[in-house]
């Protein structure tokens, strides 16, 4: 069975932070700026497993998209435990296969290993292997997300804000799921991957008998495919990153911004942003504008 290890936790609380877009004035909450190489809602969200002993397993493995910023959160915990990492993707395209680049670099360069796999339902595991689900997407996400929402409201009351809501865009919706079980503020969110519909479905699939209440899905005026390129998410990332002098994902955040400002004038007056991280990425995806001659 587990253990607790009573070491001092390798985070801090983040610092939160002001700043003006579009006419308003957000407060940001810097998970970007947990740890390095392990940081933004990967880090909650994995946290249970840097707090936890597993005394008789040695690998972590997982699988999904293979620039994920949770294969690089994985490959960083691999390696501040001291634990193998063993990650299942779709089969490489022949240039990352030849010339291996952004999250997926880093992550070999911790110690991935990696196996091509066309169906992840054929996943194999070993007696030492702990399982961790696409995404991090599971009850053990509570913990960290739990610590999150205790240093937001400690915040909230410190600087004794009245009508407060907070902000995190979806992909799996735990994150915002979990960080809402323990808020007693509102918690918007936005679907990145998928519709609205979907994104509930998935907090249906999150609940259980204590579930208290789901985030409110802010619905989006216009759908753009995930993680292809389009001028308008490239252009409000530029936007909101020179408004706000802080480097923010090029995935979710400007889905997360055109929602904000979609909605502004119906939700709270103070707005906390979580920054979820992922900038590690955004090499890869710029690269990915400049080939499609997007910018
Ligand atoms: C993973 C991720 C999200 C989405 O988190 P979910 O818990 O899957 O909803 C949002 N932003 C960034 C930068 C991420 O890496």
């Amino acid at each position: 069975m587990e253990n607790t290890i009573h070491t001092r936790p390798i985070f801090n609380s983040s610092p939160i932070q002001q700043v003006d877009w579009a006419g308003k004035s957000y407060w940001i909450k810097r998970d970007d700026l947990l740890h390095p190489l392990l940081n933004g809602n990967k880090a909650r969200k994995l946290f249970y497993y840097l707090q936890h002993e597993f005394p008789n397993k040695t690998t972590f493995v997982s699988c999904g998209g293979n620039q994920s910023n949770a294969m690089l959160a994985l490959a960083a915990l691999a390696q501040l435990k001291n634990w193998q990492f063993h990650y299942y993707i779709k089969p490489l395209p022949n240039f990352l296969y030849q010339q291996p680049s952004g999250n997926f670099q880093q992550a070999l360069a911790l110690g991935m290993h990696y196996t091509e796999i066309t169906d992840f339902s054929a996943i194999k595991l070993t007696a030492t292997d702990l399982w961790i689900p696409q995404g991090g997407a599971s009850p053990e996400a509570t913990d960290g997300l739990k610590q999150l929402a205790t240093e937001l409201t400690t915040f909230i009351h410190t600087e004794n804000k009245q009508d407060v809501g907070i902000f995190v865009p979806s992909g799996t919706g735990a994150t915002a799921f979990y960080l809402q079980q323990h808020m007693n503020y509102p918690v918007f969110t936005t679907a990145c991957i998928g519709t609205s519909d979907y994104l509930h479905h998935c907090f249906q699939q999150l609940s259980c008998t204590t579930t208290k209440h789901y985030p409110i899905i802010l619905e989006q005026s216009e759908k753009y495919p995930f993680g292809k390129p389009h001028p308008t998410l490239l252009n409000t990332w530029q936007t909101i990153c020179t408004a706000t002098q802080i480097e923010f994902d090029l995935l979710y955040d400007p889905l997360g911004w055109l929602a904000l400002q979609q909605h502004a004038d119906n939700l709270p007056n103070t707005i906390i942003y979580i920054h979820c991280g992922g900038i590690s990425g955004n090499n890869t995806m710029l690269a990915r504008y400049k080939r499609q001659k997007l910018c």
